[in-house]
């Protein structure tokens, strides 16, 4: 069993079940989440028989590094994970600011945002998508979930850094894997560990109504990003066939449901596709959806993916795009691509792998 699929009153009992006094478990858990050991023998405030013991009963490595690659510019860097029944995930660290001027400039924050997969593949099949273009495989454990950010934050920790902000936007779908999701999230947010904040992490999900209402009468402090990237349902349908089973008013009455119990903000992601979903009069037809909700769109445009014809809109019409929408009274960002020579969209570089 992985270790880091355990939540801490299961590691207490099964110390207990051993004899070993409850300290040992609070000792294993800060070893584990906050020196970021990566093994038994790293735990040199463990007598030797209880670190056999915990290399006999546990695996303490979730995945091998498969494939790692830096973009050209240095800020994202991906790496392919490859599981013990050899599915491949994908995470991507994305820096902003530069930690060179950083140290000369304290005011000037670093951040190093990850991006984590929750699924081997993905089962909701968006034409798009390098992931759902591979389809679903296996839902992650909450250990494997975990073990991707606990691997970024050893790495980063060599560097003095340390992860800011987790995005769950890799391969999978977050609510189609709920309790595993949840599950990692908890974990790393326990003040006795990781102690990473809940409004840290944003999920992202391709509009699963009933479970956006479930994470909302579970009034977290995580934010949450809506995929819609269409606004009407045959449109939408042609590029997300989930849209069959939630229709757009559905899924927009569950995020008015979510803000009316949070208070939260929501965000909606729109991939732009040149001719598609990125004309001022669907900016305009997008305003009147929205109006009324407290929300804000990030629109990027769409990474090119060989299963799919589509193309990125230019700037021009990006910023038209957003211009229109900020008329109407919605605001909206233009997020830039990034990692495109090192296939950073979602799925991509596993799917290219798999493609070989
Ligand atoms: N399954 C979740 C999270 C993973 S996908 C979801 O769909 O929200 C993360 C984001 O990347 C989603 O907004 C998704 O629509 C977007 N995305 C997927 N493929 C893309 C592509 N080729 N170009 C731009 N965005 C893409
Ligand atoms: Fe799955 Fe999200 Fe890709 Fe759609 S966009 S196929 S939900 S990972």
């Amino acid at each position: 069993m992985l270790i880091y699929d355990l939540d801490f009153p299961t590691l207490a009992d099964t110390l207990k079940e051993w004899n070993e006094p409850v300290y040992r478990a609070k000792q294993i858990w800060q070893g584990l989440y906050q020196h970021l050991y990566a093994s038994p023998e790293q735990f040199t405030n463990l007598s030797k028989p209880l670190r056999e013991k915990l290399t006999e009963r546990f695996s303490f490595s979730a995945f091998e590094v498969h494939t790692c690659r830096d973009s050209s510019d240095g800020y994202t860097q991906k790496t392919l994970f490859q599981l013990p029944d050899k599915r491949l995930i994908e995470t991507v660290l994305m820096r902003y600011g530069d930690p060179a001027d950083d140290h000369e400039n304290s005011h000037q924050r670093v951040r190093n945002t990850l991006c984590i997969s929750t699924q081997a593949g993905c089962a909701m099949g968006c034409v798009f998508c390098a992931t759902g273009q591979i389809g679903f495989q296996r839902h992650l454990s909450s250990g494997e979930i975990c073990a991707q950010v606990l691997y970024y934050a050893r790495r980063l920790k060599a560097e003095n850094e340390t992860v800011t902000n987790v995005v769950l936007m890799g391969m999978g779908e977050p609510f189609h894997n709920y309790e595993n999701t949840l599950a990692a999230i908890d974990r790393l947010n326990d003040s006795n560990g990781f102690n990473f904040g809940a409004r840290r992490f944003t999920i992202s999900t391709v509009g699963l109504a009933p479970q956006i209402k479930r994470f909302a009468d579970e009034q977290r402090q995580v934010n949450l990003a809506i995929s819609l990237h269409e606004v009407e349902d045959d449109k939408r349908l042609a590029i997300m066939p989930i849209t069959k089973k939630y229709k757009i008013d559905e899924v927009l009455s569950a995020c008015k449901y979510y803000i009316d119990k949070t208070h939260r903000r929501v965000t909606f992601e729109w991939a732009l596709i040149y001719g598609v979903n990125d004309t001022p009069e669907i900016a305009k037809k997008l305003a009147q959806r929205l109006k009324g909700l407290m929300c804000h769109v990030n629109a990027i445009p769409l990474n090119p993916t060989t299963g799919y014809q589509g193309k990125a809109t230019d700037r021009q019409r990006a910023n038209q795009f957003k211009e229109t929408l900020e008329q109407a009274g919605v605001p909206c960002t233009i997020r830039m691509r990034r990692g495109i020579d090192i296939q950073a969209g979602c799925g991509q570089l596993a799917g290219s792998v798999l493609a070989e």
